[in-house]
């Protein structure tokens, strides 16, 4: 960068990891960076993911890392070439925190701590000189173009050279991502697509009955049987948990996205469970036919099939009365339980959202084509993944493709 740019002054707005970590490379470049955060500090969401482990990253080979990214796969995978796994693994090891793969082959640090690799981070940049701003709500642009931030002592307006819009989806909005920018880029002619649930659980029509007693209780393990629209078969085994209202669960959220789009052509989707994956269901009618003297069914259920708790709650929501003394229709019924799930549970429960501004909408730098000079990056661009570290990842290697997009602009614009 020439020594002449090294004046200009560039907002980030949103404190989440897309937003520090473009801070972060525009800073390293000598700019002069403000960091704008809505809320009283910035990292809820990642210091929230430390809760699980945080799982920062996966251990995919390239290839497949990108396919996780569905049909955004070509452009995600274009990012994560210039910042990948790997490189966000020797990240977290400069700031002191080593990494390791899990047996599912998800990266976590060695302490499964968010909170000592936020406060080092934040740290380090205050130290590098990046401006922290709380307490700052951007609410849009005003006639000259300058940045609107709403704060306690009434709006601001201050202008940039170059901008980074890195405000997140509309998950957990407690956490202050809650998708309102959204309004400030729809005036603008910005093509954004509606944030949807990702990595989100789903209603299902329970009894009271079931909801009252089975609510929380782990179904472990499964495996999901769905058809696709083209009528193909697809199966994954995992776990997940009944909800009052339905299920939710890594196994759910891993099919969440077929499953939420299936609802939204079809009005609803069927799935089946298979509630016993390392039994056969000729084995099970086998077991279940054998006399059960004077043991209930329930208890005969569990020894013979090992089905009882919230398996057992299934079979009954399933099957009527008089079939669950029917061995045949039994066994069936644990390897194929039906389930109808109605409608995915709300964005702001879920871990995610897809959804966001459409990647036509910005160049390969992504700058908005509207908007010369403002970039975007992380969960407010439209692409979705799974669970798994796919989405810190790509948070990261946008906010660093954002990031290097607004110096070359920049550079470009000096040189003019
Ligand atoms: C419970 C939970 C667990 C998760 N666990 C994992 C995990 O283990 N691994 C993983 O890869 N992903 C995980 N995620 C997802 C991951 O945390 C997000 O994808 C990621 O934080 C998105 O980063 P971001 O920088 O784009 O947005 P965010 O982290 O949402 O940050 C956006 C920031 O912008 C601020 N902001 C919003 N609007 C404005 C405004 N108008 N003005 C100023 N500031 C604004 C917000 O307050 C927020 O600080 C989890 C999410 C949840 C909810």
């Amino acid at each position: 960068m020439p020594s002449a740019t090294t004046s200009l002054r560039v907002a980030v707005v949103g404190g989440g990891p897309a937003g520090l970590f473009a801070a972060e490379r525009l800073r390293a470049e000598g700019l002069q960076v403000e960091l704008f955060e809505a809320k009283g500090s910035v990292g809820r969401k990642f210091l929230i993911a430390g809760k699980g482990g945080l799982n920062l990253t996966h251990s995919d080979a390239a290839a497949l890392f990108a396919s996780r990214y569905r049909e955004r796969s070509d452009a995600v995978g274009r990012w994560l070439e210039r910042f990948d796994a790997d490189a966000l693994r020797g990240w977290a090891r400069g700031l002191g925190v080593d990494t390791y793969v899990g047996t599912s082959g998800r990266v976590f640090p060695m302490d499964r701590k968010a909170a000592p690799l936020l406060r080092g981070w934040v740290r380090r940049l205050r130290e590098q000189g990046v401006v922290f701003h709380v307490h700052h709500r951007w609410q849009g642009w005003d006639e000259d173009g300058a940045l609107r931030f709403d704060t306690p002592e009434g709006e601001r307006t201050i202008a940039f050279d170059a901008v980074i819009l890195a405000m997140g989806g509309a998950s957990w909005p407690e956490l202050g991502s809650d998708g309102a920018w959204m309004q400030a880029l729809l005036d603008r002619g910005i093509d954004v697509a509606p944030l949807l649930p990702a990595n989100c659980g789903f209603d299902i029509d329970w009894s009271t009955h079931f909801s009252e007693r089975h609510a929380g209780a782990p179904i472990k393990p499964v495996v999901v049987h769905w058809r696709d629209a083209t009528g193909q078969e697809h199966a994954l085994q995992g776990e997940c948990v009944a909800t009052a209202t339905g299920i939710e669960g890594s196994v759910v959220y891993a099919l969440s996205a077929q499953l939420r789009d299936a609802i939204a052509r079809d009005g609803h989707v069927d799935i089946t469970f298979d509630l016993a994956p390392d039994r056969s269901e000729a084995w099970l009618r086998q077991a279940l036919d054998r006399p059960r003297g004077s043991r209930s069914y329930g208890e005969h259920l569990r020894r013979a099939a090992g089905i009882h708790g919230v398996k057992a709650g299934l079979l009954h929501e399933a099957l009527p009365k008089d079939a669950m003394h029917d061995a045949a229709r039994v066994a069936a019924a644990i390897k194929r339980l039906p389930l109808r799930l109605l409608r995915p549970r709300p964005v702001d429960e879920a871990i995610s959202s897809a959804g966001g501004i459409r990647l036509e909408a910005l160049d390969d730098t992504l700058m908005l084509r509207a908007k010369p000079g403002v970039f975007a990056a992380g969960e407010m661009l439209d692409w979705e993944a799974p669970t798994g570290g796919y989405l810190l990842t790509a948070c990261y290697a946008s906010g660093l493709v954002a990031a290097e997009g607004a110096i070359a602009w920049l550079a470009a614009r000096s040189r003019r």
